[in-house]
């Protein structure tokens, strides 16, 4: 085989980068998977060597060959300078903020992120002098209203966890680059796949490989990719933490990646039929689906986006407590709990009323929050069929 120089690469699709990139079987004896490899220490072979660190690889910390195949493939996928592997996607938020931020600095986080995210600007970003602001994720290119000459950065997530809101990235890019801050981007439910954060003016774009990228609900990851500009700092920042995770789980996530593309557009498919079966159905209000066509946020989400994956929120006409626990409880196929992007299916229940600050969330109805997975959409269907049967009895 002759070898795909950095060249070919940035001229393959998406489904191409997918499959090769960040192998190189002749440098692993013609295995085509790059091994795990378990190390603190590397051995260097000279005093002159070590003096100046003249390894290619220096650490078990700073990188192995594994984890370097998943940087390598996701830098590319992302069109980003680089990319960083975490311990898990909090971890890569973590780290992302930290790279940007410092003591006196001003933070502009969306209303709709992701709870933990909110509760590290709240709790240790606050500890260490940053202030932040939660601001209307609708905003668009009036978040200039909110800039304050230390702003650093902009924190945005579309669609919203949860609640689904989108966002005018491009428009608060353009803002941001303005003021010199730097645009930070939670893109775990589109992934580079379907939103490419660098090519939209996302400086440092976060990839909770928890979900996707594992697809099988049995991995902890997260990466940012990061733009030129934003590159030397992640990864110093990310050099003085060493969040790095183990390579079992680096390793899962790269043989997640080979067939992620395909998955994503089952996922995309199902969750897009069971969508428009819910809003259907009289116990629902609202479906919150940015690619539903009707649905919040279409509009942006068709102009911005390639596609859509496999996990959106459903508001339900109100209901007792009891209703939604009789439904939730007797479903078989549907479990309750946190995370997704994995084969099966999850519902869970919430409510975003008490945390809010910038937004008011008041539904009108309990919100359930769906995670499509692989299986016969027939057969969940019934399942939920089923459970609306009892959510209705219950009254
Ligand atoms: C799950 C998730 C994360 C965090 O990932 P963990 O690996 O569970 O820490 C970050 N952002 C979003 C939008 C998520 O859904």
């Amino acid at each position: 085989m002759k070898k795909i120089t950095p060249q070919d690469a940035a001229r393959f699709g998406v489904r191409t980068k997918l499959v090769h990139a960040g192998r190189d079987p002749s440098e692993q004896h013609g295995f085509v998977n790059t091994p795990i490899y378990r190390g603190s220490t590397v051995l260097y072979p000279s005093y002159d060597a070590i003096k100046h660190r003249r390894n290619r690889y220096t650490y078990g910390t700073k990188g192995t060959p594994t984890t370097e195949a998943l940087e390598t493939a996701w830098t590319q996928l992302a069109n980003a300078a680089g990319t960083i592997v975490t311990s898990s996607g909090l971890a890569a938020i973590t780290v992302a903020l930290l790279s940007c931020l410092k003591a006196g600095d001003h933070l502009l986080v969306a209303d709709s992120a992701y709870l933990p995210t909110r509760t590290l600007c709240n709790g240790l970003l606050k500890r260490f002098g940053v202030e932040t602001t939660f601001y209307d994720p609708s905003v668009g290119s009036d978040i200039a209203a909110l800039m304050r000459p230390n702003t650093a950065a902009v924190l945005t997530e579309a669609p919203g966890s949860q609640s689904f809101e989108m966002q005018d990235i491009p428009a608060i890019a353009e803002v941001a680059r303005r003021h010199d801050a730097m645009v930070v981007m939670d893109n775990t439910w589109a992934t580079p796949l379907f939103f490419p954060p660098h090519d939209m003016g996302v400086d440092l774009a976060i990839e909770a490989g928890t979900k996707y990228l594992s697809g099988g609900s049995d991995l902890l990851l997260g990466m940012v990719s990061a733009s030129a500009k934003a590159w030397p700092r992640l990864r110093a920042t990310y050099d003085e933490m060493a969040v790095c995770p183990g390579p079992e789980d680096v390793f899962l996530a790269l043989r997640g990646l080979r067939t992620m593309a395909l998955r994503l557009k089952e996922h995309e498919r199902q969750a897009l039929d069971l969508a428009a079966w819910l809003r259907e159905r009289p116990e629902v209000k609202q479906v919150l689906h940015p690619a539903l066509p009707g649905a919040p946020g279409h509009d942006l989400w068709k102009r911005d986006f390639k596609g859509s994956s496999g996990l959106f929120s459903i508001i339900l006409h109100p209901a007792s407590e009891a209703a939604v626990a009789a439904m939730l409880d007797d479903l078989q196929l549907f479990g309750m709990g946190y995370s997704w992007g994995g084969f099966e299916s999850l519902v869970i229940p919430f409510d975003c009323a008490s945390y809010r600050t910038a937004t008011r969330w008041a539904p009108g109805g309990p919100a359930l929050r769906i995670q499509v997975g692989l299986e016969d959409l027939d057969d969940l269907k019934a399942d939920l069929d089923a459970g609306f049967a009892r959510l209705r009895a219950a009254g």
